[in-house]
């Protein structure tokens, strides 16, 4: 394989200290590695700031100014004043002073090159790299990539010049042995840059043309691959895939239907049609239905699992815990009364005797319908003849679990072992038009309609100095009757989680509400057992609690209508997804509720602008899209927390619409033409594919 599979380690200037710094931090290990971990931002180092020009909002400058004075600290810090034609700034130095001493001669002019930021109402720069002003042109190109980098990358010594360095090197020594992973006609036919080209000037743009042909041509492989595995996997599916012809409605349906003490929404009869024509159609389904929390997911879980038991198959309903797995069996009681159809509840903690009932019951077809949660999965768990499996809130099911449910389906004359019909619900929100990208394989349907009559939640945004005032609005709900959740964000260091913030947070709280004065508090968080977890979490959902004191575990699902009150701790920690999904759970009942974002008062730009999107909107798809533009490319932290199932390494979903379905269009063009990419001009196609990486990861992928 020659260099690209060479280890970092072996780049001048490494070693093997550094090499295992860039794995852990950015997960870096070879040549190949390296060249392909692309800037995520370039800065123009053809333009110069002036001094009475600088704010808070450039993210870095370059000065050209004249060192007016130097002052030392000792053993503390150098300041040094400098000044350009529009005014003075501080340059300050806490490390290698003596060196900057020496270079830093009044009088004489410098480039100065840093991040700004305030102090005591006015700028400098700590730190700032230190170029002799040139005459005339440059040679080398004058936007220079800036990399993804971490705390600990730069207190190892890997700054960003030394990241440009290395990567220099890596080209240097492996360039010409990266082939070509388009084809050529594709690269003619779009006018495409070759990729040594491009890899060459993702790296150091020869000018901002090259650049723009370099990003262009990176983003668009990345995005043709993509859409390339997502529609061959379609494909496939859609030839092979025989499911289960389901061409009945039932009765059971329609008497459910009937009893129901309200109507559906346009959208969940929308829904409905779509999950049925697809029971219908001899294929098996695989949809997944997106609906903001509260949309009414349930209901259409029901009545479509009321389809399959009206051509006489069963259904189960899988949650993902067991307080979940029994809000759910409750409201199916509750739906199925003016039906025929017996449902049965099988958790972890189903007795003996009921697990042996449930099993016959199974196996004779008596039981039609059965909610649960993992514990549907064990082997001995069997079916007369399982036609649809329901996923709620699929994220917390693995592909083996999935695979599992799949082996449970029927034998049908004809047709053989036979997957049931699956239908996944997420409340996680993705943008419309990015869900059908991401989900390319499976068929979408989305719930973008509230049931009426739902309340909009008042939200604020406030700091610990209103503490005292919102303890007693708390309490006047209460005294209302209601219900409060308070959640504190998980911490991690070192990789364990630290539960004491939140442990901490029941102390304070019981001390605001004590047990004396009638206040009942419950908390739940991961660390604890699932028996006490269950126990408090239904301890707070059947009333007898006034507050829970929890951690994100609420997040997924739960239904308590009289919890009026969601409040946020260090809401500043919270990515807008997940504050959208924990203000979910209040607006559930027919009381106006509120959900108090409780924020540090040292907070971050980035997090006050998603507080006050929360703040500004309740709907689900804005929040996601705009969640979606405020994460950077380059921003590590957000791509981990973005729950997508995917990792693109350039482009963006969110702002690469246009190429997006650029991509997609000829992806669809080349498949057409040749289905499952066998032909010369595409066996390099076919090879890219077979490395994987551009396999949607986990979730996403049902069947
Ligand atoms: P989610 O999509 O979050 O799972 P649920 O199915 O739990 O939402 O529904 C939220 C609440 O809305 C439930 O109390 C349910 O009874 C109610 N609901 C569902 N559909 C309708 C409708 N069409 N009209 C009025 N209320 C509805
Ligand atoms: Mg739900």
């Amino acid at each position: 394989m020659g260099e690209l599979g060479t280890s970092i380690q072996f780049l001048s200037g490494v070693g093997p200290k550094r090499a295992e710094l860039l794995r852990k931090e950015l997960g870096l290990e070879t040549l190949d590695d390296l060249i392909h971990f692309y800037p995520f931002r370039y800065i123009d180092r053809s333009s110069v700031q002036r001094i009475a020009d600088v704010d808070s909002t450039l993210a870095f400058i370059q000065i050209k100014a004249k060192v007016i004075s130097l002052t030392e600290v000792p053993q503390k810090r150098l300041s040094v004043i400098v000044e350009d034609d529009s005014g003075r700034m501080e340059m300050v130095f806490f490390k290698g002073i003596k060196w900057t001493k020496t270079k830093l001669i009044p009088g004489a002019t410098f480039i100065f090159f840093g991040k700004p930021q305030e102090f005591n109402g006015r700028f400098n720069i700590v730190h700032p790299e230190i170029d002799v002003p040139q005459e005339g042109t440059m040679t080398q190109g004058v936007l220079t990539g800036v990399y993804p980098s971490t705390e600990k990358l730069k207190t190892g010594g890997i700054t960003g010049k030394v990241m440009c360095r290395l990567v220099s090197s890596a080209l240097n020594l492996c360039l010409p042995e990266i082939g070509e992973t388009l084809p050529d006609y594709i690269v003619k036919d779009l006018g495409l840059c070759p990729l040594q080209y491009a890899l060459k000037n993702i790296h150091f743009p020869s000018d901002s043309y090259a650049l723009q042909k370099a990003e262009r041509r990176l983003k668009f492989e990345e995005l043709l691959f993509l859409q390339l595995s997502l529609l061959k996997q379609k494909y496939i599916r859609s030839r092979n895939e025989k499911g289960i012809p389901m061409p009945h409605v039932g009765k059971d349906f329609h008497a459910c239907y009937e009893a129901l003490p309200y109507s559906l929404t346009g959208a969940q009869q929308r829904v409905i049609k779509e999950i049925r024509a697809d029971m219908m159609s001899g294929h098996q389904m695989n949809r997944l239905l997106q609906g903001d929390v509260g949309s009414g997911k349930t209901m259409v879980a029901v009545l479509s699992a009321l389809i399959a038991v009206g051509n006489g198959f069963q259904a189960c309903i899988m949650a993902p815990t067991e307080v979940l797995a029994r809000q759910h069996y409750a409201n199916m009681q509750k739906y199925l009364a003016a039906t025929s159809v017996r449902c049965a509840l099988l958790t972890g903690s189903s007795g003996t005797k009921e697990r042996r009932e449930i099993q016959e019951g199974l196996n004779d077809g008596s039981i039609g319908m059965i909610v649960g949660t993992h514990a549907l999965l064990e082997d001995k768990v069997q079916f007369k003849n399982l036609g649809l499996a329901v996923i709620d809130e699929q994220h917390r099911f693995g592909v083996d679990q999935r695979a599992k449910l799949w082996s449970k389906g029927p034998f049908i004359q004809g047709l053989g072992q036979t997957a049931p019909h699956v239908l996944v619900m997420t409340a996680t929100p993705i943008p419309r038009t990015l869900a059908m990208t991401l989900y390319g394989d499976l068929d979408v349907s989305v719930i973008d309609e509230m049931p009426p009559g739902r309340k909009p939640v008042k939200t604020i945004c406030i700091t610990p100095s209103k503490r005292a005032a919102m303890y007693k609005f708390m309490r006047d709900e209460i005294a209302k009757g209601r219900q409060i959740f308070v959640v504190y964000p998980m911490i991690f260091i070192n990789e364990k989680m630290d539960i004491s913030n939140v442990e901490q947070g029941y102390e304070d709280i019981v001390q605001a509400f004590p047990l004396e004065k009638g206040y009942k508090v419950a908390i739940v968080h991961g660390q604890q057992t699932s028996e006490v977890r269950d126990y408090n979490m239904s301890a707070f959902v059947a009333g007898r609690a006034h507050i829970l004191v929890s951690t994100t575990v609420i997040e997924v699902g739960v239904d308590v209508p009289n919890a009026s009150v969601m409040v946020i701790q260090s809401a500043e920690r919270f990515g807008l997804s997940q504050l959208h999904q924990l203000r979910g759970r209040v607006g559930r009942g027919a009381e106006k509720s509120y959900c108090i974002l409780v924020r540090d008062y040292k907070t971050g730009k980035d997090a006050l602008q998603r507080l006050d999107l929360m703040c500004a909107t309740e709907n689900g798809f804005d929040i996601a899209e705009e969640d979606m533009k405020m994460r950077g490319p380059g921003d590590l932290e957000g791509t981990q927390q973005s729950g997508l199932p995917i990792n693109l390494n350039i482009a963006s979903l969110a702002r690469d619409g246009i190429l997006l379905s650029e991509a997609r269009a000829y992806g669809e063009k080349i498949l057409k033409a040749d289905p499952t990419l066998e032909t010369e001009e595409n066996a390099l196609l076919a090879r890219e594919l077979r490395k994987g990486k551009y396999n949607i990861k986990d979730y996403s992928k049902i069947s």
